[in-house]
């Protein structure tokens, strides 16, 4: 039922957001990233710098700026640039940047003489705040000695959603169940990337029911940088032997009929008896727009591999594409965020390999290898 509602109600909201008679005067900052020891920030707009105010706070040190008649681009704070980086909407028009350090130091601070849409502020160079420093993008400024400490482990967080639980089984055919299907593939997908050194939260770990906002609260919690809900597909008894094979979705509407049909089946128990929370999720959804690119580079890293992997051992897998459908558990989520149709459990050839060990290995290992790669390709840039 909501379903039908939410384009437009998105729509609405779009126009609320982001009207410029709302917020006439105010400038954006758009995005944040580390290059060259330097924390650089981009605007939307050209930069006043009388509506910036530096300040420094003690124990610990921080160096503070406030952008004034400034608002972040999206709702969500950016994530990855360590915990001595905080940037955040510090009120209705204010953004403020933290830059924190165990001991006082001088950054220098200016805008680039050709582009006033940026500011530059540099960061301390004492290897101390590198390793306290939890970002990835760390990379562009630690000491070569340092950077292979962090190379063993990884600080991006990971969070794993195996669909369905309890009394909602999910897709049954052949006397299977998708629920166990599901949370047997995500505890190998959560092993392969313990084994590669990144943190990782599975949502259930058992079999029991998860509301929509108990999956994405533990995202929210842990600050995942990715977020990944596993399911396998399943189809009317007319079509069983014919369709098959791996499919990737992102969050995005779409007019395809079998994205659409897909999205319902995976939507039904999800929405149930969430009324108040799907306005939040609406909501959600308006002010995380700009993940849909990270999501749709995510969904195709993860199928890439998943497809390599899964062909090692049978050729004759099909490859269902990187496609977009509106899946709710996805729209919760503030981050990157991919859901996996592993295949189809009501294919009878498809499902006996499904729940063997062996191929749920090979999706396991191309599942994490899609995420690592993916992750590795953006660390020099994080978008807020
Ligand atoms: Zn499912």
């Amino acid at each position: 039922m909501l379903r039908r509602r939410y384009p437009v109600l998105v729509f609405l909201m779009t126009i609320f957001l982001f009207s410029p008679s709302l917020f006439g005067g105010m400038n954006s900052m758009t995005k944040a990233i580390v290059k060259k020891g330097e924390l650089r920030l981009f605007f939307a707009h050209p930069l006043d710098k009388k509506k910036i105010r530096h300040f420094t706070l003690p124990n610990p040190h921080r160096e503070i700026y406030d952008f004034k008649e400034m608002r972040l681009a999206h709702s969500r704070v950016p994530l990855g640039l360590g915990n001595n980086v905080r940037i955040a909407q510090n009120n209705s028009n204010t953004v403020r940047v933290v830059i924190e350090n165990q001991k006082p130091f001088n950054p220098t601070a200016y805008q680039p003489l050709f582009s006033k849409g940026t500011y530059h502020i540099s960061l301390p160079k004492n290897s101390a705040y590198i390793q306290k420093g939890h970002s990835s993008v760390q990379q562009g400024y630690a000491k070569p000695q340092v950077k292979q400490n962090i190379r063993k482990s990884h600080t991006e967080v990971i969070v794993i959603d195996a669909g369905h639980g309890g009394h909602d089984s999910g897709a049954i055919a052949g006397g299977k169940r998708e629920k166990d299907l599901v949370l047997a593939i995500s505890r190998k997908v959560v092993k392969q990337l313990k084994k590669r050194g990144f943190p990782v939260y599975l949502t259930r770990s058992s079999d029991r029911f998860l509301k929509l906002h108990e999956r994405t609260r533990i995202a929210d919690r842990k600050d995942a940088k990715v977020f990944i809900s596993i399911h396998a597909n399943s189809i009317v008894k007319s079509k069983r032997d014919k369709m098959h094979g791996i499919e990737t979705f992102f969050l995005q509407n779409t007019r395809d009929e079998r994205s659409q049909r897909i999205a319902a089946r995976e939507n039904e128990a999800v929405l149930k008896g969430t009324d108040r929370v799907s306005k939040n999720v609406i909501i959600d959804s308006v002010l995380n727009g700009p993940k849909i690119v990270e999501s749709n580079k995510l969904a195709i890293d993860i199928h890439k591999r998943m497809m390599a992997n899964a062909k090692t051992l049978y050729r004759d897998v099909r490859d269902g594409g990187v496609r977009h459908a509106p899946f709710y558990v996805l729209v919760g989520a503030s981050r990157p965020s991919v859901l996996i149709e592993v295949g189809y459990i009501s294919h009878s050839k498809e499902r006996k390999r499904l729940f063997s060990a062996e191929y749920q290995n090979l999706l396991a290992k191309g599942i994490a290898e899609g995420i690592e790669n993916y992750l590795r390709n953006r660390r020099r840039e994080i978008d807020l």
